[in-house]
């Protein structure tokens, strides 16, 4: 039955799937980054306002204006893109994401909007990210603006390459609400926007580089990094396809066997000049906050990048194929838990049939109906 199988993906990026109370407990702990003051102004009036300003609404527009400035310094539509000094850069950028809560919302919701055949809004659980077995990650990067309602990457619009500047989301913000999920999805996994969030956190995380300096794009610190970040996304696939543990039982400097991961760096150290002397670097550095993405943390952030590509490709070419088949099954691991395995078989543009694995989760329910 193929249409419910294109459903499956259809509900993957589209929001109404979106369990709304899941993550709202959350919300209010982790948001603390955005303004919100108590007198909030009326937000789906001001959204019209700015689709509509004529002679005497100048006025009144110009004070709606100034009322969302003061309520939300950090709106995303307020934000100059041109001739702003690098303390204005820097005051823009500590300012964070604006977030705001739709408990914090006047009508306690987001603006409503015709879209399809049904009134669509932004959610703020856009604001996380859920990762595998139900996590939540902060994406620092999206920021709504209630002035125009709509959704903008500041990680792009202040950090992004002149390509980043020109995506939708960086320059004039979406609100394209159906769609959302499927359009955040493809643009963290984007390499301009990896590239402008890379900046960000460098930005953030080291001092020594000034703002006029990052914002260069063939500044050599920047290509430095870059190139190291590379080999390093490179032992991480050789790693992963060769099936074996990056972490080492004793990962200190002093260690005589770190690990997989990083006894494979050091070894392409040897003859890498870069690399070299990245991990030097580290060594010599007492620092200990300094950005070497080496730790845990990253080698897991950039696993999950290479996951999602791999997942937006597979997806890709099962879209393309626009036939395939669905096989689940399920089977008890030796920790007594049930594997789910969904695997996609499809007949690919060169007439070959493949089949690709793409998830795996812990069945709750093992019954035909679960
Ligand atoms: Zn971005």
């Amino acid at each position: 039955n193929t249409d419910s199988e294109q459903c499956i993906f259809d509900s993957i990026p589209d929001d109404d799937v979106i369990d709304s109370n899941l993550v709202n407990e959350n919300l209010d702990k982790l948001c603390t980054t955005c303004v919100v003051s108590k007198d909030i102004i009326e937000v789906s009036s001001v959204s019209s306002t700015t689709e509509n300003i004529s002679g005497s609404n100048v006025e009144s527009y110009l004070n709606t204006i100034s009322t969302i400035f003061e309520s939300y310094p950090n709106d995303p539509a307020l934000i100059p893109t041109s001739n702003i000094s690098d303390e204005q850069f820097s005051f823009i950028n500590s300012l964070g994401p604006c977030q705001p809560l739709q408990s914090s919302l006047p009508g306690k919701q987001f603006p409503k909007r015709m879209q399809g055949e049904r009134l669509r809004s932004f959610h703020d659980e856009h604001y996380f990210k859920k990762l595998q077995y139900g996590s939540l990650v902060k994406r620092m990067w999206m920021s709504y603006s209630p002035s125009v309602d709509k959704v903008y990457c500041i990680a792009c619009k202040l950090f992004g390459t002149s390509t980043a500047k020109k995506n939708p989301l960086a320059k004039d913000g979406i609100n394209d609400w159906k769609h959302i999920s499927r359009r955040i999805l493809c643009h963290e996994t984007s390499s301009d926007h990896l590239q402008a969030v890379l900046r960000k956190s460098m930005y953030n995380s080291n001092q020594r580089v000034d703002v006029g300096l990052i914002l260069e794009s063939s500044n050599a610190y920047v290509a430095e990094n870059r190139e190291v970040v590379k080999i390093i996304f490179e032992t991480i696939i050789y790693l992963a396809r060769q099936n074996i543990p990056f972490r080492g039982h004793d990962e200190s400097l002093t260690s005589l066997n770190k690990g997989n991961f990083l006894e494979m760096l050091k070894l392409l150290s040897k003859h890498h000049a870069l690399l070299s002397c990245h991990l030097r670097k580290i060594e010599d550095s007492k620092n200990h906050n300094r950005l070497t993405f080496l730790s845990n943390v990253s080698q897991n952030t950039m696993i999950c990048i290479l996951g999602e590509l791999i997942h937006s490709k597979i997806l890709k070419s099962v879209k393309s194929a626009q036939v395939f088949s669905i096989m689940i099954d399920t089977t008890t691991d030796i920790s007594n838990l049930e594997q789910f395995s969904l695997v996609l078989r499809f007949v690919n543009d060169q007439g070959m049939v493949e089949e690709r694995l793409v998830a795996l989760k812990i069945a709750t329910d093992s019954t035909g109906k679960g």
